[in-house]
């Protein structure tokens, strides 16, 4: 059984003070982008994780992997012992502020309970996507949402157009609470998070420039203070053509919108040649949430001879 999960982007992160339980308020708009892992199940003698991609070595393989997780979540409320081998075939980068292990979460959770058939609800699955972390809901249901809460209170958003994205890869990883703490040094007087009206109506209108006068992401200033040489990569991807840039999430991967297609291929090769990143990805929005995209093959008959693969 073998699930599709995107990767986000927060085109608005607005944090708030950190709460007594050590979480912030958040006012998060999410946009699921064209990045993807994929997340396989197979029954096996017991629980197994392996994964490949280019970031697989950054990738723990033990219990707190959260496709793990999810999948003992899942288990646990079934009854069900979790022996099954999870591959995760990585394409979205490993602490790279684009919700890449929640992506993996999803994905195994989805996985999980077709393999099972355990029947869940959609109610269910979220819950346990709550309780694994504030990004995975998100990654369940892709397509925009708002998030609340400390992200995981949804309300899905409607986008009225694509949107065309260069995503630029940083050496290494930012930890998010390293993120957040750097937030809380430099903004000891954080407002309430509010979502932006102007930005919610340039999604629904699937106005690109509109968005793009609209990004923002409050952890930001964190992730560069804590990496400097983010400043340049935004630099490099606004000189190239882009119309608007922002670090993503709490970083270290920059986004970057552009007016189509064509301009973010322009973009990529530039940020490419620019020397101030790893990789740079070209990817649109909004993509569709988690996705069952192969089931193993059935026994032959007729007219079922065939793997069923969309
Ligand atoms: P977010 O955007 O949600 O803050 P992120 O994209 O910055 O997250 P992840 O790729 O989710 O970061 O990884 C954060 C950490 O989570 C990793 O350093 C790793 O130790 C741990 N982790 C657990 N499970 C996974 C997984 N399946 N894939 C990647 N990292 C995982």
């Amino acid at each position: 059984m073998t699930v599709r999960v995107p990767a986000k982007v927060n085109v608005q992160l607005a944090v708030g003070g950190a709460r007594p339980d050590g979480f912030h308020d958040l006012a998060n708009v999410f946009l699921a982008v064209s990045l993807y892992d994929e997340v396989t199940v197979t029954p096996a003698d017991s629980l197994r994780v392996t994964c490949t991609g280019p970031d697989a070595d950054q990738v723990p393989l033990d219990r707190t992997n959260l496709a793990a997780r999810a999948a003992e979540l899942l288990a646990a409320r079934h009854g069900i012992t979790p022996d099954v081998h999870l591959h995760i075939d990585k394409d979205i980068p490993v602490a790279g502020g684009m919700a890449g292990g929640s992506a993996d979460g999803a994905g195994a959770l989805l996985a999980c309970d077709a393999l099972w058939s355990t029947g869940a609800s959609r109610e269910e699955l979220l819950d346990i996507c709550a309780e694994l972390g504030s990004d995975v809901p998100f990654s369940l249901v892709g397509g925009a949402a708002l998030g609340t809460g400390r992200g995981e209170l949804l309300t899905p958003l409607t986008v009225g157009g694509t949107f065309h994205w260069v995503f630029a890869m940083a050496d290494g990883g930012l930890s998010t609470p390293t993120v957040f703490r750097e937030f809380d040094r430099l903004t000891p007087d954080a407002a309430p998070p509010a979502a932006a009206p102007a930005l919610l109506a340039a999604l629904r209108t699937g106005d690109t420039t509109a968005l793009a006068g609209t990004l923002s992401n409050d952890l930001q200033a964190a992730a560069v203070s804590l990496r400097p040489a983010l400043a340049d990569t935004l630099a490099a991807g606004t000189a190239a053509g882009a119309l608007a840039g922002l670090v993503s999430g709490s970083g270290p991967t920059t986004a970057f919108l552009a007016k189509d297609a064509e301009s973010a291929e322009r973009i990529a090769s530039e940020l490419r040649a620019s020397g101030t990143c790893r990789a740079a990805r070209v990817a649109s929005s909004a993509a569709p949430g988690a996705t069952v995209v192969g089931r193993p093959a059935r026994r032959p008959g007729p007219g079922n001879d065939r793997p069923a693969r969309s």
